[in-house]
């Protein structure tokens, strides 16, 4: 019997959610975000779901595009941190990867590069967030060198947005408003919208899009949002109950003996911990769904194991099924309970976890 902790991944959910992004904006083009092995849902499963329809994957660093490339993945690619070195340019070329240059160093790299056959770039410019992206006007100036350069074909202008998924914070229209004061001349697609923008900010949908948790089916907006709603979620992370026990009022329970408990309470304990992925930090009360049936996390959660309270589920036996987050626990309500969010969550889910991919659409077409 192999361990039962498994992580179900419905590559239906996931096309579903990539088909709901383009619809908010049927003129667009977007750019499926799979980079950190598609935010844990297996990079490689979820092109091949996404590749007779994706305009491109977008990927952090050129390991992640070759191992698309290595599985056969023909789409463009986009290297969402650019190259490194100039070297990997090279290869950037030969395999038709797409870098962003976000530095004066990236920039210069290019320019100096002789490929044997013209590159495409997104261009980034850092409107307010201030991470990576040039400045405003050094933008301005590499885009002149940029279309000035023979061996530069194709230029997307983009940057990314800080605080879209704050609805009501005026940061979002101040990036929009220094982006187009400083692209006004160019005559260049553009790219602004993550997920958050994409679901709330009509005015960041511009001719590229880049959907990244939304494909996954956690919401980067309030849950009672009318854009959440069309969701499907593309993870159930489920185990099983090892063992239950019956302690007395006054117990304490697991490591520092964190939960107390005041009644004669039955508890379960559940074979997945932090070394799989299961945040640390999750608080007695944390939710999780024991036979289908919502209860609460009590007590610390171990390398392995944690520890759930059975009290809403009397008829619990070992073996039963529980289920972390998936469709009866909302990962968002894992990751609130957790001080994170669900992207660390997926991200974070160790090797240990089995990753089990089932296409409904593809069985029903195999029917
Ligand atoms: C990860 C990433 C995205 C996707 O963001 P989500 O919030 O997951 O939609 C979009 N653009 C860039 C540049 C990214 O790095």
């Amino acid at each position: 019997m192999p361990r039962p902790l498994v992580a179900r991944i419905d590559l239906a959910a996931i096309r579903h959610n990539y088909r709901y992004a383009k619809q908010l904006a049927p003129a667009s083009r977007a750019v499926a975000v799979i980079k950190a092995n598609a935010y844990g849902h297996g990079a490689v499963a979820v092109a091949r779901t996404l590749a007779a329809e994706a305009d491109a994957f977008g990927v952090a660093c050129a390991e992640e595009a070759m191992e698309l490339r290595e599985s056969g993945i023909d789409n463009p690619i986009l290297l969402m941190e650019g190259v490194f070195e100039p070297a990997e340019l090279a290869l950037a070329e030969r395999h038709r990867l797409t870098p962003v240059v976000h530095s004066p160093e990236q920039l210069l790299w290019l320019l100096q590069a002789r490929p044997g056959r013209p590159l495409s770039c997104w261009l980034k410019m850092d409107t307010g967030m201030h991470r990576v992206g040039l400045a405003p006007r050094a933008f301005q100036e590499a885009y002149r060198c940029l279309r000035a350069c023979p061996h530069v074909a194709d230029i997307v202008l983009m940057s990314h947005l800080a605080r879209a998924d704050e609805l009501a914070h005026p940061g979002t229209t101040d990036q929009l408003a220094v982006f187009d004061a400083h692209v006004r001349d160019m005559d260049s697609p553009q790219s602004l919208a993550n997920s958050a923008a994409i679901m709330g900010w009509t005015a960041a949908r511009r001719q590229w899009l880049r959907p990244g948790i939304m494909l996954y089916g956690a919401t980067p907006l309030p849950a009672d949002h009318p854009a959440s709603a069309p969701l499907r979620r593309g993870m159930c992370l489920e185990s099983a109950l090892i063992a239950i026990r019956e302690l007395d009022a006054g117990a304490a329970v697991g490591y520092g003996g964190r939960f107390v408990c005041s009644t004669p309470t039955r508890v379960g304990v559940v074979s997945i911990g932090y070394a799989d992925g299961y945040p640390r930090h999750a608080r007695d009360g944390t939710p999780v769904a024991v036979k289908g049936r919502r209860t609460r996390i009590i007590g610390r959660v171990s390398m392995d194991m944690l520890t759930v309270d059975l009290t809403p589920v009397p008829d619990a036996r070992v073996g039963d099924p529980v289920q972390l987050w998936g469709d009866r626990v909302d990962p968002n309500e894992v990751a609130a309970a957790s001080d994170t969010i669900a992207y660390q969550l997926f991200a974070g889910l160790s090797r240990r976890v089995r990753l089990i991919h089932q296409d409904a659409d593809a069985d029903a077409d195999a029917s």
